[in-house]
């Protein structure tokens, strides 16, 4: 199986920590983007024509800030141009503030049927240190519009003076509105930024092990109320793990449209321009907007398998390594297990990052990376 990821770049304001590729003053594009977002599908249909597509994921950006015909548009297209699945996932991220009754009865035309919702902080000081445009109150709202549904909150840690409480807050307040699953990221101010030039460099900011106490008393209070992680960042009510992202982790194939999209097909990692001018460019000449494009070596592809698979509470299946590059694991990354091996669980069929250790896995699979 495999993805369909769309990017849409547009967002009413920039908040403060962020370097995504996403435009707060080229709004007015939207409508010459999405034609050529569907003008991209339709470049691809006949490469991609035997792939079978099990979720689509709507990311951004904001995409609830474009018309909702759009998604109906872009929806429409995917189905003529590539085959889906029956019963696909397909996402959405939702800015709350953006969302209201008739886009909500658009999107369900569409055929969405999950959304991801940016909640971020329960706190309003701070969101509004974050530069969210939106209110604790916001999110309420919007829940309410998607109540019963599959919907996903994200909350951040590591905030300026934030307290456990505070996250507990956060949790609290996505679990009531009836989130199904949680994704919890820690902040980290990107370059470039004005959070990085602030409090990043002023100290102001959580250090890294305070903000990993702060992700394990939260993974253990996700627990109580019922949420299981199933990856380092998500938890989910059983049976509400993402498929889009599990695809992923798993080294599924996916293709993604729009600026700045990755790629992973045919054994080829690509991505597109960020460039919102150049992307509407090529696509009007009649080019693909790629501007990386590297076929992985069996050696670069053994290290993403283990990376990917050792984000997940699952870890990685010895047979399916076996069957995947006829090869042992064991034999080819003894000395990283040896090595690692207080911080493993391996019973000879999975090797595993044990429960405590899985927030600070980077340093651990460093060893896996040859
Ligand atoms: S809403 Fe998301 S993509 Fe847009 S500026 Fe904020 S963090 Fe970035």
């Amino acid at each position: 199986m495999a993805g369909i990821y769309v990017h849409i770049p547009f967002c009413k304001a920039k908040c403060r920590y962020c370097d995504f590729t996403s435009y707060p003053d080229k709004i007015g594009f939207s409508d010459a983007y999405m034609a050529c977002v569907l003008k991209e599908m339709e470049f691809r249909s006949t490469d991609l024509k035997n792939v079978i597509f099990d979720t689509v994921y709507f990311g951004g950006g904001t995409p609830s800030v474009i018309d909702p015909k759009w998604i109906i548009g872009c929806m429409n297209q995917i189905r003529k141009c590539f085959c889906l699945k029956e019963n696909p996932e397909v996402t959405i991220e939702i800015n709350p503030g953006t969302l209201d009754r008739e886009k909500y009865e658009n999107y369900k035309r569409a055929g969405i049927n999950r959304f991801s919702v940016g909640l971020q902080s329960a706190l309003d000081a701070q969101l509004q240190e974050l530069g969210r445009i939106h209110s604790a109150n916001d999110f309420v709202n919007a829940c309410a519009i998607l109540k019963g549904k599959n919907f996903n909150a994200d909350i951040m840690i590591g905030l300026k003076g934030q307290a456990f409480s505070d996250v507990c807050r956060s949790i609290d307040l996505a679990c009531q509105c009836g989130a199904k699953h949680i994704s919890m990221y820690a902040l980290t101010p990107e370059e470039g930024t004005p959070m990085f030039s602030e409090e990043y460099l002023n100290g102001d900011l959580p250090d890294d092990d305070e903000t990993a106490e702060l992700y394990d008393r939260s993974r253990k209070y996700l627990a109580d109320l019922g949420y299981i992680r199933y990856e380092v960042s998500n938890f989910s009510k059983p049976g509400f793990e993402s498929r889009h992202n599990l695809n992923y982790w798993k080294r599924g194939e996916y293709i993604g449209f729009g600026v700045s999209a990755s790629s992973f097909m045919c054994r080829r990692r690509f991505t597109n321009t960020p460039d919102l001018d150049e992307y509407i460019k090529c696509i009007l000449s009649g080019y693909y907007p790629v501007i990386d494009n590297a076929e992985i070596s069996d050696e670069e592809a053994k290290s993403e398998k283990i990376m990917l698979a050792l984000r997940t509470v699952k870890g990685l299946s010895i047979d399916e390594y076996r069957s995947l590059f006829h090869s042992e694991f064991v034999i080819d990354y003894f000395d990283a297990l040896k090595k690692n091996k207080d911080y493993l669980d391996f019973d000879g069929k999975n090797v595993r990052i044990k429960d405590q250790y899985l927030y600070v896995q980077n340093t651990i699979i460093c060893d896996f990376m040859k």
